[in-house]
C-alpha cells in the first residue's frame, strides 16, 4: 500500500522565545513529512499584534535551521500556497468570513468591549461560566448592513449550533464528543479586521492543504469550535492530533516562569537559543523530545534519519509527560560521542572562542579524542580543555601542594619533574611516561602526588584529561614554562 504524502506544518506565534514545546511539535512534523514524501511547512501566526514580540520570529527561523528541522515552505523560502505569514494574508480571512456570513454560519456582533466586560462580570457574579450572551446572533441581517455602513464598529462571530453534540475525532484520544449548549459563540474576526486563531488557523490549513495538524493538546477547549468552522465550509478535515502536554520535573503541573528560571540556574532551559548557549546539540535535544510523547523505548537513542526510519503517528501517546533534564544530560553526551572528530571540533570552536582563546585548529582536532568522552554538553570543554589554549596558567598555590606534602617537598617533587622532563628532546608520552613512573617508584612518593602535582602545574586545575598525552599536546616548551612557574610559586610558600 503506498503513503500518501502529508503536509504538515509548525504554526508558531511570535510572541516570545521559542520553546521545547514548539520543537517537539516540528520535530513529528517534519518526521512525518520525510517519512511520507510529504512537505513541512513554516506558518507564522502572528495576528495577535498586541502579543507579537521583535525578533520571534527570528528566532523561531534560526532555532528550527539550529535543530536540522528544514522547512520546505516558509516566509523566507515561499513555496507555492504563500504568503506564510497570516498578517500578509488578511484578505483571505476576510473573504472566508464573509462567506460563513452569507452561508448563516456567522455574523457581525456591534456589542462594545464595555458592554461585553459588563456581561461577563454579571455572570461570574451568578457563577456562570463566561460566555457570549447571544445579543447579535438574531439581528436582521439588513439592520446589521446599514449599522456596518453607517461605520459602527463590528466583530465577526461563529455560529455555534446550541443543540446537540460535536464530535470531534482527536488521533491519538478517539471521538470527543461535546454538549453544545456548552459552546461559545467566539470571535473569528476583530475590529481591526484581523482574523483571531480560530479562523485563521483553519483557513490556512484547508488553503495550505494540510493534511495533518499536530498541536498540543492546549487546543482541545476549542477543538470542537474548529470542526465547526471546517465543517461550516463543507471542507475535509485533516487528521487532528493533540499532543501530550509537558510538566514540571516533578510531574506536578506545567513549568512556572519561576521554574523554568530555575532550571537555567542548573544549566538547564526549555528555550531553544538558551539550550544552544548552554552547549546541548540539536541531536540530543531532538532524541530528548522526541521520546516525551512517543511511544518508543525510553532510552533508544536515535538520529533523525533513525527517526524517519521508526515513526508513525499511530504510536504517538496523549500521557503527559514530565520533562527529565537529567535525561537530556544522557542523550546529549551520548550523541557527541557519535560525532566525528572534525565535526564536534567544529561545534567546540565557539565556546571557545567565546571565552577569548585564541582557538588553533590543528591542537583543537588533537584534544577532542582526550575530552570527548567528559563531555556532557559542549560548553564543558572549556573546564576540560581551555588550558590548552592559554599562554599561561595560573595554579591555586594550595592546590600545588600534594596531599600529604608540605610545600618544600612538593617544590622538590616539581624540581624533579622539571629535570627529568627537560633531559627529554620532546614531550610525547611515550617518553615522558616512563621515567616520570620511575622517579615516583624510588622517591617513595605515591603517583597521586607527584602527577598531582605536574598536573596542577602543566594544565592549572586538579581535573584534566590524561596528563601526559595532554603535555604532548601543550609541547615541551610550554610546559617546561608552566613547571618552572609552579617550582617558584611553591618556593615562594
Ligand atoms: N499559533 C498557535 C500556537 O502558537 C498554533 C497552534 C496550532 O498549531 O494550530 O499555539
Amino acid at each position: 500500500m503506498s503513503i500518501k504524502p502529508a503536509r504538515t506544518r509548525i504554526a508558531p506565534s511570535p510572541t516570545g522565545h521559542m520553546h521545547l514545546g514548539t520543537a517537539r511539535v516540528a520535530l513529528y512534523d517534519y518526521l512525518l513529512a520525510k517519512k511520507t514524501g510529504g512537505q513541512f511547512i513554516l506558518r507564522i501566526e502572528d495576528t495577535d499584534l498586541k502579543r507579537t514580540v521583535p525578533g520571534a520570529e527570528q528566532e523561531i527561523m534560526d532555532g528550527l535551521r539550529w535543530l536540522g528541522l528544514q522547512y520546505d515552505e516558509g516566509p523566507d523560502v515561499g513555496g507555492p500556497y504563500g504568503p506564510y505569514r497570516q498578517t500578509e494574508r488578511r484578505e483571505i480571512y476576510q473573504q472566508h468570513a464573509k462567506i460563513l456570513v452569507d452561508n448563516g454560519h456567522a455574523y457581525p456582533c456591534f456589542c462594545t468591549p464595555e458592554r461585553l466586560d459588563k456581561v461577563r462580570q454579571e455572570q461570574m457574579k451568578n457563577k456562570e461560566n463566561p460566555h457570549y450572551d447571544g445579543t447579535c446572533r438574531n439581528l436582521d441581517p439588513d439592520d446589521a448592513a446599514k449599522r456596518i455602513a453607517n461605520g459602527e464598529a463590528y466583530t465577526i462571530r461563529f455560529k455555534m449550533p446550541q443543540e446537540g453534540v460535536t464530535v470531534a475525532h482527536d488521533h491519538l484520544r478517539g471521538d470527543i464528543t461535546t454538549e453544545n449548549k456548552q459552546l461559545n459563540d467566539q470571535v473569528i474576526l476583530k475590529t481591526d479586521g484581523l482574523p483571531t486563531y480560530h479562523l485563521a488557523a483553519i483557513v490556512d490549513d484547508h488553503e495550505m492543504q494540510i493534511t495533518h495538524v499536530m498541536r498540543g493538546s492546549e487546543w482541545l477547549g476549542t477543538f470542537p469550535l474548529h470542526v465547526n468552522i471546517v465543517r461550516a465550509f463543507g471542507w475535509e478535515e485533516p487528521t487532528w492530533i493533540h499532543l501530550s502536554v509537558f510538566l514540571k520535573p516533578s510531574g506536578k503541573g506545567k513549568m512556572s516562569k519561576r521554574e523554568a528560571a530555575q532550571a537555567m540556574k542548573d544549566g538547564y532551559s526549555i528555550f531553544i537559543k538558551d539550550m544552544q548557549d548552554l552547549g546541548f546539540t540539536p541531536e540530543g535535544v531532538l532524541n530528548w523530545s522526541a521520546l516525551m510523547g512517543w511511544g518508543v523505548a525510553e532510552d533508544d537513542v536515535m538520529t533523525v534519519e533513525q527517526m524517519i526510519e521508526r515513526f508513525t503517528i499511530d504510536s504517538l501517546t496523549p500521557s503527559p509527560a514530565a520533562i527529565n533534564f537529567q535525561k537530556l544530560d544522557h542523550f546529549n553526551a551520548t550523541h557527541i560521542r557519535l560525532l566525528t572528530t572534525e565535526d564536534l571540533a567544529a561545534r567546540l570552536k565557539p565556546y571557545f572562542t567565546r571565552e577569548g582563546l585564541a582557538v588553533k585548529d590543528d591542537v583543537l582536532l588533537k584534544i577532542i579524542p582526550l575530552i570527548r568522552e567528559r563531555l556532557t554538553t559542549l560548553d564543558d570543554c572549556i573546564s576540560f580543555g581551555a588550558f590548552f589554549f592559554k599562554d599561561e596558567v595560573t595554579p591555586n598555590p594550595e592546590e600545588l601542594i600534594a596531599k600529604g606534602l608540605d610545600a618544600s617537598q612538593s617544590a622538590e617533587i616539581a624540581r624533579r619533574a622539571y629535570e627529568i622532563l627537560a633531559a627529554q628532546p620532546d614531550l610525547s608520552h611515550e617518553r615522558c611516561e616512563p621515567p616520570m613512573r620511575a622517579y615516583v617508584e624510588e622517591s617513595g612518593f605515591n603517583t597521586n602526588q607527584v602527577f598531582g602535582i605536574l598536573r596542577v602545574a602543566v594544565t592549572g586545575q586538579k581535573v584534566s584529561p590524561p596528563l601526559f598525552e595532554s603535555m604532548e599536546i601543550i609541547g615541551r616548551e610550554v610546559c617546561l614554562r608552566r613547571i618552572q612557574n609552579a617550582v617558584a610559586i611553591l618556593e615562594k610558600l
